[in-house]
């Protein structure tokens, strides 16, 4: 079972850009031999900015810092290259299911997708371009891993320890993404298994799957893409589901190719796509937001979806979604039922009792035997393990903290206790239905905005008031409530104390603009000409901007955009 990140794995697709993607794909930049050895002896290197994760938050971040004139900051990357998400999913059918026009950086359009969805390679190049393009690369150093970050109050600066030595950095950027660390199912027995077992995360591409009996456990977003893929090659397939999801049409089309003329050299159209994406998706945030009522209506159309493409009464029954619709994640697919049809695929909906060294018993006493098992069942979203890695000005780790209070940030970015850390794809910055990249985009400029006035007022710190926090905190919680996330599902998006702190629980744009700048007044702040325990208030408001859907304590504080 592997469980560690790929490491520079090859997939299709080539590069047509400038620079060097072999650079961002093996991690031989050759600014990483130009790095200084740390440890070893010699005093820590220090560095501005520490980004932990290049993925599309720390990538993005490195490009932005670049293009803002913050070029002393480096990224550390316990794979071997760029990519995240997209470098680890190599799973057959991955897939984004936002359209790419959207689903990639405003700052670095690509008119050369070639469908609407794009595939996992023709992801994982564009990243990898992209950071070739960028002349960031010789700031990445790849196969290293954090181990501990922790503040030091005295330095005003973060001691950071990697896999490969010790750096020391003014402001800690956390990109270590939310959809990272693989979950396996609590399954008894699961040690005992002798068959082939692995996440789909951290698919193994050496394994022959043909001719095999594979169970998968899981109905999510990747088990869905990747069902229809291997039920043909598979002499046996079970699908283990617990939850049926509501599963849409997936308007998925390529491109032809006088589109892609157009879309490359018409002025403003791939702008004007990108928008109408944006605006069309935007409006669904209404329903998940503030009027789930209104997916009501919409699941109608799943309902219509599953009747067209399962024919038996018995299967259908047991595809038939018994939660509100976009309580849990709503999924996208026009071959996923017409494979759980096939002759050679089971659906089980009997819970899973336990494994044995070739079979999984069911609840019924069933036993099915098995070569492979292929658990798709998600990541640690609520409880990352990397919060335990970061130690803050009282001595407490972020997840020690968490667990007390579950996950908070301040819009999603900041915590109290933890000064000079920004969080990207912090707590509740997550979307079920807009683009994660401009969710993104959204806290990169709240990241620049505050190095531009640390720089500017000769800030030596920044840290979050507690108050602020708590009271963002609570206006978030309270804004819950009347989203479709807390229609009464269970979901990953909760934590164990039964908290969604995974999602932004309104419209994408309210979450643009309360992050358009840093808010000064909200945080306890040091100079670089005080002593290190001095706290300054500084900095007036300069105007409100009220969160919208949610009463204004919640973004008091927060400059006009
Ligand atoms: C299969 C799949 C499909 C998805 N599809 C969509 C979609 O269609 N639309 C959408 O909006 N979102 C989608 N998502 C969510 C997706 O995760 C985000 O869109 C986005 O890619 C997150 O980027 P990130 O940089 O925050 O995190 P990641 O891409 O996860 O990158 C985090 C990086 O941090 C590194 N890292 C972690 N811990 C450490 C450490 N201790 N030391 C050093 N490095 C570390 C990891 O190796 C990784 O490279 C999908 C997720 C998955 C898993």
């Amino acid at each position: 079972m592997q469980l560690s990140p790929s490491r520079g794995r090859r997939t299709a697709g080539t590069a047509d850009g400038v620079g060097s993607p072999d650079d961002a794909r093996t991690g031989t930049a050759t600014g990483m031999q130009a790095l200084p050895g740390t440890g070893a002896g010699g005093p820590p290197r220090h560095v501005e900015v520490l980004i932990v994760g290049s993925g599309f938050a720390g990538l993005g971040a490195a490009i932005r810092l670049d293009r803002a004139g913050h070029p002393d900051f480096l990224v550390i990357e316990r794979g071997s290259g760029v990519g995240g998400t997209w470098r680890d999913n190599t799973y057959p059918g991955a897939a984004c299911d936002i359209p790419s026009h959207l689903y990639s950086f405003s700052f670095a359009p690509n008119s050369d997708w070639s469908r609407s969805y794009s595939r996992q390679p023709e992801i994982l190049d564009y990243l990898r371009r992209t950071a070739a393009r960028s002349g960031t690369l010789d700031r990445h150093r790849f196969d290293t891993e954090l181990l501990s970050a922790r503040w030091e109050a005295d330095g005003r600066r973060w001691i950071v320890e990697t896999s490969t030595g010790t750096f020391t950095a003014t402001v800690l950027v956390t990109a270590f993404g939310a959809l990272c660390e693989p979950k396996l199912p609590a399954i008894e027995g699961i040690d005992r298994f002798a068959g082939e077992l692995f996440h789909s995360a951290r698919w193994n591409p050496d394994y022959e799957l043909t001719g095999k009996r594979v169970a998968v456990i899981g109905t999510g977003a990747s088990a869905i893409q990747l069902i229809p893929e291997i039920a043909p090659l598979v002499s046996h397939l079970d699908v283990y589901q617990r939850t049926a999801p509501w599963v849409m049409p997936r308007p998925d089309h390529r491109f032809s190719p006088a589109q892609r003329v157009a879309l490359r050299h018409v002025p403003g159209y791939q702008r004007l796509r990108r928008g109408l994406i944006y605006g069309r998706l935007e409006v669904t945030s209404l329903a998940f937001a503030c009027a789930p009522r209104i997916l009501d209506l919409i699941s109608g159309q799943a309902a219509a979806h599953l009747r067209s493409q399962i024919a038996d009464p018995a299967l259908r029954q047991q595809l038939t979604p018994r939660f509100q619709m976009g309580c849990k994640r709503i999924l996208f697919s026009d071959d996923y039922y017409p494979a759980l049809s096939r002759d050679n695929v089971e659906l089980v909906t009997s819970p899973i009792a336990g494994l044995t060294e070739n079979a999984i018993v069911t609840a019924d006493g069933a036993a099915r035997h098995i070569d492979t098992l292929v658990v798709a069942t998600g990541f640690h979203v609520t409880d990352s393990p990397a919060a335990d890695l970061i130690t803050g000005a009282d001595g407490r780790t972020l997840g020690r903290c968490w667990r007390q209070s579950g996950q908070r940030a301040y819009k999603g970015s900041t915590v109290a206790g933890f000064p000079n850390l920004f969080m990207l794809v912090g707590p509740n910055t997550g979307t079920g239905n807009m683009s994660m990249i401009y969710m993104i985009e959204s806290q990169l400029n709240y990241l620049l905005d505050a190095l531009r006035l640390m720089e500017r007022l000769q800030l030596a710190t920044v840290e979050v008031r507690q108050p602020d926090q708590d009271r963002y905190t609570a206006t978030l919680r309270r804004r819950m409530r009347r989203t479709v996330y807390s229609s009464g599902c269970s979901s990953w998006y909760r934590d164990e104390l039964g908290e969604n702190t995974a999602l932004w629980p309104g419209f994408a744009f309210a979450f643009r603009s309360i992050t358009r700048r840093f808010d000064l007044d909200a945080y306890r702040v040091t100079t670089s000409a005080e002593p290190a325990d001095a706290i300054a208030p500084i900095g007036g408001s300069a105007g409100t901007t009220q969160l919208i859907g949610m009463p204004p304590e919640a973004t008091a504080g927060a400059p006009a955009g």
